[in-house]
């Protein structure tokens, strides 16, 4: 695939990929409730944004990447009624709500800084933007697309549907459907119609998050702050609204209806929705308390892991599946994913050191040139072809084949040309650093280890072996191994 294409929740198809404004492009994701501590199902969903984000930077796109805090508003259960994730925690923990959210933040910020995430170009939160959600609130009340009852507002799904409005089409739900399936809820009398949201909420004096309002002291709705915040930061239509599948509905159904309540216009232009982490088979959640936090990988100490996993090979392992297929978390999954990242870092490192040497009696081999070019131009199609990182990954092993024949003297540069193995070398540091996020995790202990390896060739000259068996213990307890190649003696992890 030569252009970009994406699958669009929202046509359920994918789509040539055209931004509204050419050569921009404007990008949200609904980021994390912070209430508690990521897990690595969320990682997943974060991830597939920031490999879109980066693949975009990479073909040249000026991109603004929001990706919200969500720190009000979000209840417990998801839905209208009970208690702020928040609020919660700050009783709980006798904390004050901005010390819990700041806390959350700081753990989101780190985690995602440990797996390489580029920065998002603005991270707004919800309770920075109570004005804008309070002039929207006012907007749809005149709009008549929403009514307050009891200090509460909310939006009018009957009304909005009237009035052309399709609600329910991001996530293919029929109305019929929705209204049997919510009809025997309790607590909703205040509504009109049982699947009408709150777009604001009056708040009890117990309700520790709330501010004053035309409806009385209250709170806005989980829905709102994405519609308000995206619209601020990137128009009332832009390119790409992003999250993880569980948001489709309500979520982002909701959102629709609001910003196209607001606008007349539907808010965005490519619905993309990244599917669900899942151990044996069952989504990873808190709640089912079968999530993994990140530090329990780096340190190994999660029951169901029988070693340590660096935050690259979890990276490594997630992007070894398209975003789009579930991915299931397992010890023997990672293993293999351990294996297949370390071959492909040894590749990196070793590609740094590969010179070209000019030599007029090599011919040139056309049938590797012809396969090193398909491999480079394969990754772009793979990624082009809804961000397939599964196929751009294998293409990757492709590139690293030659490098590794080169490296061994299984193969003359000079058999490829300048421009190919100039286009080898650096294609392959660009795809595996700048546009997978991928990197050496240690990358500053090289010159010790090349200090190392000059100690260890004078003692086999000098044929010390004890000493040549001493270094070569050593390495392979730090998870490396010595290489006596015929023209040089290096290091390599162990794969
Ligand atoms: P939350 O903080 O719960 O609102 O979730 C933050 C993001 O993580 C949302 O985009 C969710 O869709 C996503 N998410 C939650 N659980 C998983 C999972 N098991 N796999 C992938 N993404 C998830
Ligand atoms: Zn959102």
């Amino acid at each position: 695939m030569k252009d970009l294409h994406f699958y669009n929740t929202l046509s359920r198809k994918k789509e040539k990929f055209i931004p509204i404004n050419e050569g921009h492009v404007g990008m949200y994701v609904c980021g994390p409730t912070v209430y508690n501590n990521v897990h690595l199902g969320n990682v997943r969903t974060f991830l597939t944004f920031d490999i879109l984000f980066r693949y975009l930077k990479a073909l040249n796109y000026k991109v603004r990447y929001v990706r919200n805090i969500t720190d009000v508003g979000h209840l417990v259960g998801d839905g209208d009624e009970g208690e702020d994730k928040i609020g919660k925690m700050a009783k709980l923990e006798q904390l004050e709500p901005m010390e819990v959210v700041q806390r959350y933040t700081n753990d989101f910020h780190h985690v995602l800084e440990q797996f390489n995430f580029l920065s998002p170009s603005i991270e707004p939160s919800a309770t920075g933007h109570l004005i804008e959600q309070i002039e929207a609130v006012k907007v749809l009340i005149e709009k008549g697309l929403a009514y307050e009852s009891n200090g509460s507002v909310y939006f009018d799904i009957e009304k909005y549907n009237e009035e052309g409005g399709n609600y329910g089409h991001l996530s293919g739900r029929i109305l019929e459907d929705l209204l049997n399936e919510t009809r025997e809820l309790d607590g909703q009398s205040e509504k009109r119609n049982p699947l009408d949201f709150a777009i604001w909420k009056s708040a009890s004096p117990e309700h520790i998050m709330q501010w004053p309002s035309p409806w009385g002291m209250g709170f806005p709705g989980w829905h709102l702050e994405c519609t308000c915040m995206s619209a601020k930061y990137l128009g009332d239509q832009f390119d790409i609204h992003g999250g993880g599948m569980d948001l489709k509905f309500p979520h982002h159904e909701c959102e629709i209806a609001q910003g196209t309540g607001l606008t007349g216009k539907e808010p965005v232009k490519y619905w993309m929705h990244s599917n669900m982490l899942t151990v044996n088979g069952q989504k990873m959640s808190k709640s089912l308390g079968n999530s993994f936090l990140p530090h329990e990988l780096f340190t190994g100490s999660h029951p169901l892991l029988d070693q340590a996993y660096s935050p690259m090979t979890v990276r490594f392992f997630m992007l070894q599946s398209q975003y789009r297929s579930t991915l299931d978390f397992s010890n023997e999954a990672l293993k293999g994913s351990q294996k297949a990242f370390k071959r492909l870092l040894n590749g990196l490192r070793v590609s740094s050191t590969l010179k070209y040497k000019a030599d007029e009696t090599q011919a040139i081999d056309e049938k590797k040139v012809a396969e090193i070019e398909s491999a480079i131009t394969g990754f772009y199609e793979a990624l082009n072809d809804d961000l397939n990182t599964a196929v751009a990954i294998a293409q990757l092993f492709t590139m690293l084949k030659y490098i590794n024949m080169i490296y061994v003297n299984q193969l003359h540069t000079s058999a490829l040309g300048e421009e190919v193995f100039d286009k080898l070398i650096g294609n392959y540091k660009l795809f595996f650093e700048e546009i997978l996020g991928l990197k050496e995790e240690n990358g500053d202990q090289t010159a010790v280890l090349d200090g190392m390896l000059n100690l260890y060739s004078e003692f086999k000259e000098n044929r010390r072996y004890d000493k040549v068996d001493e270094i070569r213990a050593y390495f392979k307890e730090n998870g490396m191994v010595i290489k006596d190649l015929k023209h040089r003696i290096d290091w390599a992890w162990e794969e």
